[in-house]
């Protein structure tokens, strides 16, 4: 039997006409590899901001369930366009959306997370010999509505897929060449890397590169998954393999990131007893709130400030939550403070050095950058930093780690 590949498509790949028609080519090709192909598409380029944009025009504070509503019909565009040029290259193609494909979600509208794929319907088409178009980002939740996976969700999409399908690798085309070392748009000199680990990708990915959704990382590593990450646009490089961490080269950092997209919320004065937290972080995750850093300081007896991060999308929820927590529990205060970033430094050599938090925290103290939140596991350390100096403290922790320009540090060289 053929062999079935998956590969997703992202918004810029698909971004204009002409852009659609290269990406028909393309799959088209990849078919007469002797595949059967599943393709998954994003929104063509910016329409899902544009959608967002629409609808803040028409309600200030829409509906999540409506919103996933609007939101869907980007990639629905995006589907039929691309099985258009395909036929008009004289191949059998059908598109599909999440709700024929019965990508079944839970109901958390916005950040709806995949709880089955039902792969008949895709599976039977695929032995009818066509190639299979599918509309990343959506599904439906048990209750018949449409969901929607948060932003950046088609690469979840297309791993969920190659599992169910049993595909034999999933690949991911994008704007750039791959994974890199830092944001290339922003790094100058930021390095292409050949592999790297799932679990330095998922730490890259939920710390805020976004070249790939945390949860299509997540995924692939649970149901190992061979992902790849390459362009659409420049077929001579061959992008960057994410794998078992074995089999990927040891270095001490592998990348660093920035988030611009975090909020700090601090509650203040909070009767010190059990269950509190419990109370706060309870309703935040039953919401679908990933909660990052969390520190609580002792101040005096019995009170404390309790402060952590979140994603800037959430915070219109996290604020009605925290809010009501804050009046039941007698806080003083609750605070939120936009201006922040979180800048982290990911990598599997981090465990087994304590040379490496002095580095990072130096690079910071040479700049002038005041820490504010500090966490950090086997593989990262993140602090929480103003944002105004987000940028400059990730070119400098780069240069720090000898991660862009000509020399990229092995774990035996150290700084
Ligand atoms: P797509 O529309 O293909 O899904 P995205 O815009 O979601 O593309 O993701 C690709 C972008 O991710 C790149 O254009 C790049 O600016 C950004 N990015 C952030 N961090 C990294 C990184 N470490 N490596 C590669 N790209 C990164
Ligand atoms: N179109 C959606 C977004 O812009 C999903 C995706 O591109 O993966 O976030
Ligand atoms: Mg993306």
């Amino acid at each position: 039997m053929e062999n079935i590949i998956v590969q997703k498509y992202g918004g810029s790949s698909v971004g204009s006409i002409d852009r659609i028609k290269n990406v028909a080519k393309q799959v088209v090709k990849a078919k007469y590899s002797n595949n059967k192909v599943v393709v998954v598409v994003s929104a063509m380029g910016n329409t899902t901001n544009e959608l967002i944009e629409k609808a803040m025009n028409v309600n200030k504070n829409p509906s999540s369930r409506e919103m996933d509503m609007l939101l869907s019909t980007g990639e629905q565009m995006s589907i039929s366009l691309l099985a258009m040029a395909i036929q008009e290259l004289n191949e059998e193609v059908v598109s599909l959306n999440g709700y024929q494909c019965k990508i079944l979600t839970d109901d958390k509208h916005k950040k709806a997370r995949i709880m089955d794929i039902d792969s008949t319907r895709i599976k039977k088409e695929l032995e009818q010999g066509k190639i299979v178009i599918v509309a990343g980002f959506q599904g439906v939740s048990q209750s018949n509505d449409i969901t929607t996976l948060g932003r950046g969700g088609s690469d979840t999409t297309a791993v969920a897929l190659a599992s169910v399908l049993n595909a034999s690798k999933c690949e991911i085309y994008t704007d750039v060449d791959g994974v890199y070392t830092s944001d290339p748009r922003i790094i100058k000199g930021a390095k292409l890397l050949d592999r790297i680990s799932y679990d330095e990708m998922l730490e890259l990915a939920s710390l805020g590169a976004k070249v790939l959704h945390p949860r299509c990382v997540e995924l692939a590593r649970k149901y190992r998954i061979p992902l790849v990450v390459k362009s659409s646009f420049n077929n001579k490089c061959k992008g960057t393999e994410i794998m078992e961490a074995n089999n990927v080269e040891k270095v001490l950092i592998r990348g660093v990131s920035l988030d611009e997209s975090i909020a700090k919320v601090s509650i203040l004065e909070v009767p010190d007893e059990p269950g509190i937290s419990y109370k706060l972080f309870n309703e935040l995750s039953n919401n679908n709130i990933q909660v990052d850093m969390i520190i609580q300081n002792i101040n005096r007896e019995n009170i404390n400030d309790i402060s952590f991060t979140v994603k800037t999308e959430d915070l219109k929820d996290v604020q009605t939550i925290s809010s009501e927590l804050k009046n039941k529990i007698n806080a003083k205060d609750l605070v939120i403070d936009k201006s922040v970033s979180k800048i982290s430094i990911v990598g599997t050599g981090i465990a087994g050095n304590s040379n490496v938090a002095s580095i990072f925290f130096k690079s910071l103290y040479e700049l002038g950058v005041n820490i504010q939140m500090i966490s950090t596991s086997e593989i990262k350390i993140s602090c929480i930093i103003d944002n105004k100096k987000g940028r400059e403290a990730l070119q400098y922790v780069n240069q720090k780690f000898k991660l862009c320009g000509e020399c990229y540090i092995l774990e035996e060289k150290v700084v």
